[in-house]
């Protein structure tokens, strides 16, 4: 008997039984073809229904590989879902808007026989956005803003080229056009008669602010709570769960918009961080089931 053999016989009962890895099962074949000696013992042990384990002594066995098995999924969907929260953020960051502040060149505007105005941009725009302002007094007239911004995605992938919108009166009244920098600074009038106390300032939408501020008050609350019941398992590990859910979309916002509140782009900047968050928050859920299997074990 050879070296080889005494580990063939050692894996021979595992092999018998199915419990080999795909490799282990090659290796052991490989080597009852050459050898006759094993393969004798090989067919006694297949034909005796008297295996040399009994069932008793293969649940550990069997729990064992299904625990590696789940060790295994469990890693996959932990990278898989690791791999996409960064993906997310990183296509969120290049495609991410920044807005042209007004500047002669950026826009040309022309007035039509029609009454419309064609307004184009300059090369470097290749995203505009514009919104219709009514005044709900009726008193004013119709405006509309505009904003313009390129992003780091379209810089490198996209090359529109010159792009224009085309606006039109609505019931032959004369309108405004503003350009909004979104820099807080004044929207500047590019076309029509501007009312003498007009002036506005696009501001910012402060939403993702109070996100911010219930998401972390509703971590503050929890971790009182996780304080309060640390001593009762069941519901500490509840609580642990949900302060995941607060604790992610934090950690969202500040991989999505950093330290800012403000957003001048604000259902895109919400639906990222939303996405994040969710993403994270399923890590984290699963990396708390691995700690909670892995301290079980232990006690
Ligand atoms: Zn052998």
């Amino acid at each position: 008997m050879t070296n080889e053999c005494n580990i063939i016989r050692d894996l021979l009962p595992l092999y018998v039984e199915h419990l080999v890895s795909s490799d282990t099962a090659e290796f052991v074949e490989a080597h009852l073809k050459t050898c006759a000696a094993c393969r004798k013992v090989h067919a006694h042990m297949a034909e005796s229904d008297s295996v040399s384990i009994s069932k008793e002594e293969m649940l550990p066995l069997q729990t064992l590989r299904k625990s590696l098995l789940r060790k295994k999924l469990q890693t996959i969907l932990l990278t898989a879902m690791l791999v996409a929260a960064i993906l997310v953020s990183a296509f969120a960051a290049a495609t991410s808007p920044e807005y042209f502040p007004y500047s002669e060149g950026l826009l040309s505007v022309k007035e039509n026989p029609d009454q419309s105005v064609t307004i184009t941009f300059a090369d470097q725009v290749t995203c505009y956005r514009y919104t219709r302002c009514t005044d709900p007094d009726g008193n004013a007239s119709l405006s509309y803003e505009i904003e313009a911004w390129d992003s780091l995605w379209d810089r490198w992938f996209a090359n529109r080229g010159a792009q224009s919108v085309t606006l039109k009166p609505e019931g032959g009244q004369p309108f405004v056009v503003y350009y909004t920098s979104n820099n807080m600074e004044q929207n500047v009038c590019i076309y029509g008669q501007e009312p003498a106390d007009s002036g506005s300032i696009s501001t910012p939408r402060l939403v993702l602010g109070y996100y911010f501020a219930i998401a972390s008050l509703a971590l503050f609350l929890l971790t009182i709570l996780w304080f309060l019941f640390r001593r009762r398992d069941s519901a500490r590990i509840w609580i642990e769960r949900i302060r995941l859910f607060p604790a992610s979309y934090l950690l969202g916002h500040l991989i999505i918009q950093g330290t800012h509140t403000i957003s001048y782009s604000m259902p895109r900047d919400f639906l990222y961080i939303l996405t994040v968050s969710l993403l994270l928050s399923c890590t984290l859920l699963l990396l708390h089931g691995i700690r909670l299997q892995r301290r079980e074990r232990t006690d």
